[in-house]
């Protein structure tokens, strides 16, 4: 009887967007993957998926890819319970000896949803998957703007929800920088900012590196007006 070679998972951080910010060990693992897994917005008329898109830019063929929709609600037991079918069909590929990859957009280890097929590959299938590091969209941010998103011993606050303003005046008044993550959900502290602290160097980005939607301003009457996308990010310095 022949004995079949278990692939450990692996999961793969694509970085923000842009293809050319994909890792060389990342494109690496795609090449060699049988089966990646990939997160989808999948509607009856249209299927969108970022991560797909990056995969397919640098030369994956799309007959790898397996597209899981991921539902978008503050609840999150759909959710989990996509996540628990994506982890049990990795399972699958695993014990059949195929090599498998899972994507997550920027890095997988930062404020990634990710880690739920992660834990739930360990916890309920013994599977430890290993992971790749990938640019943060925040990362991708400063060099877009031009700008040091911290300097010397500047220390750096990274918030991806519920901050108060209060909150974030006295990490500006410590001279750190602030990065607000999921703009889109912070509305009411991004407005009491904008009429309290127009002093402010306000750097707001919106799909960075995504060609055809990325956005960068520092004019604060147009992030004042501007429909927050989900794929946001602000950053603040008191300079
Ligand atoms: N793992 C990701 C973060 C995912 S959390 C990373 O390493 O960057 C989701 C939040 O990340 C979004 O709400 C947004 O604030 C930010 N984000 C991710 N990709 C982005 C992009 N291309 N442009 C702007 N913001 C982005």
């Amino acid at each position: 009887m022949t004995k079949t070679t278990a692939y450990a998972p692996q999961c793969v951080s694509l970085g923000p967007g842009d293809p050319n910010l994909l890792t060389l060990g990342a494109l690496r693992i795609l090449q060699e993957a049988d089966v990646i897994f990939c997160p989808a917005t999948i509607r009856e008329s249209s299927v969108t998926s970022r991560a797909r898109d990056i995969i397919l830019a640098v030369g994956i063929e799309e007959s790898k890819l397996r597209l899981f929709h991921v539902p978008m609600s503050k609840d999150r037991s759909k959710a989990m319970v996509a996540y628990a079918e994506v982890a049990g069909e990795i399972f699958q590929a695993v014990q059949k000896g195929l090599r498998t990859a899972f994507v997550a957009e920027g890095d997988s280890c930062f404020y990634s949803s990710v880690h739920y097929i992660s834990d739930i590959l360990l916890e309920h299938h013994g599977l430890s998957a290993t992971h790749t590091a990938g640019v943060p969209a925040f990362i991708a941010c400063g060099s877009l703007a031009g700008i040091h998103i911290v300097k010397q011993d500047e220390p750096l606050s990274v918030y991806p929800s519920n901050v108060t303003p209060e909150q974030i005046e006295k990490d500006l008044s410590e001279h750190k920088t602030v990065v607000l993550m999921k703009v889109s959900q912070q509305q009411q502290t991004l407005q009491a900012l904008l009429q309290n602290r127009p002093d402010l160097s306000w750097h707001y980005f919106e799909n960075v590196g995504v060609s055809g939607k990325e956005y960068y301003t520092t004019d604060k009457s147009i992030i004042a007006e501007r429909e927050v996308p989900y794929f946001s990010i602000l950053i603040l310095r008191n300079e």
